[in-house]
């Protein structure tokens, strides 16, 4: 059920951490990889995948911008003939800041990258999808598109925005062939999150919080992802994916 062979995949995000390990689980399964990405860290998830007999492709992409986006999936249909799945998974996290400190150019960076982004993603995608049968689309949002933390307004804004979006989208399409949902990761091991990890304080913290008492690591996303876009589940549709240890269960 979670053969990709044949399969073509757009992630964004897949410079680094969980969109790079998510990028690499479906290559590992057959698919072929259209990475789109502002971080050349994204070269190198293509060579790890090309390393190992698949196939990958990059281009730089800013899901900020309409045309980039555009460009980005005409790229994957272009050379592929279509897309098959697509994981919105590129974000940036704010300075954390009390709400009446917070600065307005960072609402605004944050709402266009993580929340505007999906929705240009979702949009293009479906266009293409619409035109070959339907396919899969998972979007990352966050326990903080499902909880709010401190210091963490825009984030929170825009992660609960994805799953609006997400849901939306859901209905629109449901009976076209195209499923969309979302992944809520709590605590990931990845570039966005090693100052926190890093500190002690900070680590203790969540070994107190989390009901696992540990952090995961982005592998354990991408199965996540695998399964919600695979025949395995033909059913999920509109669904907001926890995979947070069970961070938000009490
Ligand atoms: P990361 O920093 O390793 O990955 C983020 C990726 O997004 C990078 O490849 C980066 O280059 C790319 N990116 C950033 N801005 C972009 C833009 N404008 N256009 C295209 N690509 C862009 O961090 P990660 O933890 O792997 O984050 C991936 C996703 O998971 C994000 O949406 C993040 O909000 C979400 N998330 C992370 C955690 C966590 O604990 N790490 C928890 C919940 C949700």
């Amino acid at each position: 059920l979670l053969d990709y062979s044949g399969k073509t995949v757009l992630i964004t995000g897949a410079a680094s951490g969980i969109g790079r390990a998510t990028a690499l689980a479906f290559a590992e399964q057959g698919a072929r990889i259209v990475i789109g990405d502002v971080g050349e860290g994204a070269r190198d998830t293509v060579e790890q995948i090309r390393a190992k007999g698949g196939e990958a492709i990059f281009q730089h992409a800013d899901v900020a911008d309409s045309a980039s986006v555009q460009s980005l999936v005409n790229a994957a249909v272009a050379t592929y003939g279509r897309i098959d799945a697509a994981f919105n998974n590129a974000g940036i996290l704010p300075p954390t800041a009390d709400f009446a400190d917070m600065k307005e150019e960072d609402f605004d960076r944050i709402i266009s990258v993580d929340l505007k982004g999906v929705f240009l993603c979702v949009k293009y995608e479906i266009q293409a999808m619409l035109k070959t049968g339907g396919g899969a689309i998972v979007n990352t949002a966050s326990v903080a598109g499902v909880i709010a933390d401190p210091g963490m307004a825009p984030y929170a804004a825009a992660k609960h925005g994805v799953v609006g979006l997400t849901k939306a989208a859901a209905l629109d399409y449901a009976k076209r062939g195209i499923r969309v949902n979302a992944i809520a990761p709590g605590l990931i091991r990845t570039p966005m999150t090693e100052r926190w990890l890093a500190d002690p304080q900070f680590t203790q913290a969540l070994m107190a919080n989390s009901p696992m008492g540990r952090a995961a690591e982005p592998e354990e996303m991408a199965g996540v992802v695998l399964f919600l876009c695979s025949p395995a589940a033909s059913f999920v549709n509109g669904a907001v994916w926890l995979a947070d240890g069970g961070m938000t269960a009490h």
